[in-house]
């Protein structure tokens, strides 16, 4: 762990509940943080986390994104998720990227620190019963919705290990997304084409201003071309899909640089998903306060109102331009990789 935890994301500090140290990977990390440098702390409870510095906004973010916690997962409910599997799950919550825009920004409090489940065997038996109660029709399982998984693979190992649990599962299916690209300890797995990567691209532009401490596109690139290699089902999930002056040649550019490193006829089954950016009120004013100085275009009048749950409804392109941005990508990839098939565009 030594030298990786130091080439990728290295915490700043880490917080352990007491239980967490009842499981072997909460003890492997409590003994192996400090030996490279991270100071660890106990606290009460993985939900009360009281000692990340950060008196305002925007150090209070970016200190709590060098924070770990690690801690036992309590309720095994698990949540649908439409429309890209039945059920999402997390061995994580919380990331170690920044993109200015991404739903983590309202979801997990002033202060998103990253926190890691170590009772993953329990995690996992419960995916079990999920699926058993389904059988024999597939049912298919959604790891990045609270978070990116392979942010923290080179701390936890956990993602290695929901591979092998779902490459013996007969009905259960693993989809993961990333935005990270050091994917190296998944690729001699043995994943019996269980599980599906999907790697979120998107333009230059939309990454070099609003997705911070991620992987390059190239980068990004480079490891879903490895991760084909190892016969991974592969997939790209574009989003936010961005409407900007010159984003055509910006998404274009994108699609010559994946095919240029991509051989279709070497993927099996290759999909794409497609996501218009939106944004929500509350997103809005936490993302002004996290980045005044962002780029991102947040203009309620040049957008439409969809209305949602409990009154949390968002603000999409007006269906005129996400036609655009539709048509764009979809001829974009019936081009360059006709045997694709996209799953949706929403
Ligand atoms: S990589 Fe994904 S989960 Fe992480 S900050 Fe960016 S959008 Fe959010």
């Amino acid at each position: 762990m030594g030298g990786i935890i130091l080439k990728h994301f290295k915490p700043e500090r880490a917080y352990f509940e007491a239980e967490a140290l009842e499981y072997s990977l909460g003890r492997t990390l409590f003994k192996k943080l400090p030996d490279v440098g991270v100071p660890v702390e106990m606290i009460p409870s993985h939900n009360r986390v009281t000692g990340i510095p950060g008196k305002n906004p925007i150090d209070a973010y970016r200190n709590a994104k060098r924070t770990i916690v690690v801690g036992v997962k309590k309720s095994m409910e698990l949540d649908i998720c439409k429309p890209s599997a039945n059920y999402q799950f997390s061995m994580s919550t919380g990331c170690i990227g920044s993109c200015h825009y991404c739903y983590l920004q309202t979801t997990m409090g002033k202060k998103p620190y990253i926190r890691v489940y170590v009772n993953t065997d329990e995690i996992l038996d419960n995916i079990n019963q999920h699926i058993e109660k389904r059988a024999p029709r597939l049912t298919f399982f959604e790891a990045a919705s609270s978070s990116d998984p392979v942010g923290v693979e080179h701390l936890t190992g956990s993602l290695k290990k929901a591979i092998n649990f779902f490459a013996k599962s007969k009905y259960g299916r693993l989809r993961v997304v990333t935005k990270f690209a050091h994917i190296n300890s998944l690729l001699k797995l043995e994943h019996n084409d269980h599980t599906r990567f999907r790697f979120s691209l998107n333009s230059s532009y939309v990454i070099r201003n609003f997705e911070q401490m991620t992987a390059t596109l190239d980068e990004r690139i480079e490891a879903a071309e490895k991760i084909a290699s190892a016969g991974y089902p592969l997939g790209f999930i574009l989003a936010p899909i961005m409407h900007y002056e010159g984003w055509q040649d910006d998404y274009e550019d994108m699609f010559n640089k994946l095919k240029r490193r991509l051989d279709p006829s070497s993927i099996k089954d290759l999909t794409f998903e497609l996501i218009q950016y939106r944004f929500t009120k509350a997103a809005k004013k936490v993302i002004l306060e996290r980045f005044p100085n962002t780029k991102l275009d947040m203009n309620e009048e040049t957008r439409k109102y969809k209305w949602g749950k409990y009154g949390r409804g968002k603000w999409l392109y007006h269906n005129e331009q996400a036609a655009e941005l539709d048509a764009f990508m979809r001829s974009q990839i019936q081009n360059k990789f006709p045997t694709a098939r996209v799953q949706y565009f929403t």
